[in-house]
């Protein structure tokens, strides 16, 4: 059996990072090319996704001839956007904070849950698919077994008040790179080519998402470590204005140890100094294993 070759009805989460672009690419090469009828990609869009991430999503699907669904949150579901009308200022996400009337931080991680999970799961109901009626193809590597058990008990329990109760119905999950024993090299080798590293001026498929693996997702998004973080700031100073402002309006913080006006003048205080780093920190691809 190939791993790759999915049994409809699906729904393949596509977060817009290298691994799960690898994903849909061997998925499509598995059923020769055209995804079947029941099998269909969803990109859930937050706002604050980099630029680069955006074009990736879009040519990912131009150059494969997959439709991809860009979806972005709304207080009463969802919205289909496109790569030229995507959100680019962090709507969708200001919007969700200013409904909640509070920040997200790593321990109440909603963000991810109504910007990504919940409006996929929208998504499936608006064409048709009952809540636990489809497989959700999620793109964890065998390398990533603890996400993946993550996701697996996140897929049979929700919590409430903080207590885990039985989901009904269980969500279905697959996860077809941990079935085909991929790792986190197979990856970078078939976008950078031989030596896997960014960057690379080989490109195997002839474009790439352009940003070191640190770089993805929300673009100063509080899981970052600090030393990405300011790491982040520096290369990009106006990166924080965004998240400033939130803090401020909602008088709180994404990150209790370090507000982000913090970490703008821990960098003006030493601007030529590089944070260590762990550039594996935030290899995750956010919305695949939470809520
Ligand atoms: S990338 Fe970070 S800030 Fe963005 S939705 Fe995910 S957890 Fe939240």
């Amino acid at each position: 059996m190939n791993p790759f070759r999915i049994d409809g009805p699906a729904l393949i989460s596509f977060s817009g990072g290298r691994t799960s672009g690898y994903m849909l690419h061997r998925i499509v090469e598995a059923h020769g090319g055209q995804l079947p009828d029941n099998v269909h990609v969803a990109f859930a869009n937050t706002g604050k996704e980099r630029e680069e991430t955006l074009r990736f999503v879009h040519e990912c699907g131009s150059r494969w001839g997959v439709k991809i669904n860009w979806l972005e949150w709304r207080r009463d579901g969802f919205e289909q956007v496109g790569f030229n009308s995507a959100s680019r200022d962090g709507e969708p996400f200001r919007a969700l904070i200013d409904w909640k009337q509070r920040l997200p931080n790593s321990f109440e991680r909603w963000c991810t849950e109504f910007l990504k999970v919940k409006t996929m799961f929208a998504f499936a109901r608006s064409i048709g698919f009952p809540d636990g009626s489809y497989a959700e193809v999620i793109g964890l590597r065998n390398d990533e077994g603890h996400r993946i058990l993550k996701s697996m008990d996140n897929a049979k329990f929700v919590k409430r008040k903080g207590v885990p109760v039985p989901r009904d119905p269980a969500r279905r999950v697959s996860f077809p790179l941990a079935k085909a024993k991929i790792v986190k090299m197979d990856v970078m080798r078939f976008w950078l080519g031989p030596t896997g590293a960014f960057p690379s001026d080989d490109l195997p498929q002839g474009f790439d998402l352009g940003l070191a693996p640190w770089e993805g997702n929300c673009d100063l998004c509080f899981l970052k470590g600090k030393g990405i973080r300011k790491r982040l700031i520096r290369d990009n100073p106006s990166v924080t204005e965004w998240w400033k402002e939130r803090e401020i309006e909602q008088a709180g913080f994404f990150d209790k140890r370090d507000l982000v006006s913090d970490l703008v003048q821990d960098v003006l205080s030493s601007p030529s100094l590089f944070d260590d780093f762990d550039t594996d920190e935030f290899d995750a691809e956010c919305g695949l294993v939470c809520a």
